[in-house]
């Protein structure tokens, strides 16, 4: 594993803050950090519904779809919104489809990516028209409305990974990684790790390379049942790795104990 040389170094998490009484419900919206789950995809234009590779041509779920008005290392142009978006196969909350194909490294049951998008342009059309031929019981993550991410207790690369500290050390217990949803931070892990980019393919200049490393950019959910969770539970320690040189460079990984 790569991140921080000194496994006593601390990285700061971001957490969701949850609109109770949100003014909109569109990822466009001002007032809109992120939408968590609903049914409701910004796709690209003549850009059909994303599907599983795995499952017979089963349509994947938005999981999560943040806008990134501050950048992500690529600048926009004016009036177009940078949307990393995450979809996953999921019949249900325990959305084994992904849980089973993500152990196995095959990239084919979720979709991460970041795109550039403008208001005008979002395919809504493919949305509307997939969604009407769906099943009314069709199961996807309730809709939440995140309007901004909160700094919280500053965390430490986990004990399951880390041979500087023992889980039960005092400095550790004060900075173990938190479960849940959030963005940067450590992920919770385990013993064993399943990535579907081991290693970022793009090359570096020499000068580069010593901080040519993966990140965890955003942890989307950990295998213990917390209040607050995104609504899918059973997928083990999930969380995407970003490339500290190349920010397009994502990688979706489950960690646990098998
Ligand atoms: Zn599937
Ligand atoms: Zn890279």
């Amino acid at each position: 594993m790569p991140y921080p040389e000194n496994a006593l170094d601390l990285l700061t998490p971001y957490f969701p803050v949850f609109s109770t009484a949100p003014a909109s419900t569109n990822v466009f919206d001002p007032s809109v950090s992120a939408i968590l789950g609903g049914s409701n995809p910004v796709l690209l234009p003549d850009e059909g519904w994303p599907r599983c590779g795995s499952c017979e041509d089963n349509i994947l779920i938005p999981y999560i779809q943040i806008n990134f008005r501050q950048k992500v290392g690529v600048e926009a142009e004016p009036g177009h919104t940078i949307l990393l978006q995450v979809f996953i196969c999921a019949e249900d909350d325990c959305a084994d489809c992904f849980g089973a194909r993500l152990f196995g490294a095959f990239d084919n049951a979720f979709l991460v990516r970041v795109i550039e998008v403008t208001v005008e342009s979002a395919n809504t059309a493919a949305v509307e028209e997939t969604r009407a031929g769906l099943a009314a019981d069709r199961f996807f993550i309730p809709q939440r409305v995140i309007s901004g991410w909160t700094p919280g207790n500053p965390e430490m690369l986990h004990e399951a990974v880390n041979n500087e500290i023992e889980y039960d050390d005092p400095q550790y217990l004060e900075h173990a990684p938190a479960p849940g949803l959030k963005l940067l931070g450590f992920p919770v892990q385990g013993k064993y790790y399943s990535s579907i980019i081991e290693r970022c393919p793009k090359s570096v200049r020499p000068e580069q390379a010593s901080e040519h490393d993966v990140r965890c950019l955003l942890q989307l959910g950990t295998d213990c049942d917390i209040e607050d969770g995104p609504g899918v539970y059973a997928t083990g320690n999930t969380w995407i790795e970003q490339c500290t040189v190349h920010p397009d460079v994502l990688s979706m990984t489950i960690g646990g104990d098998w």
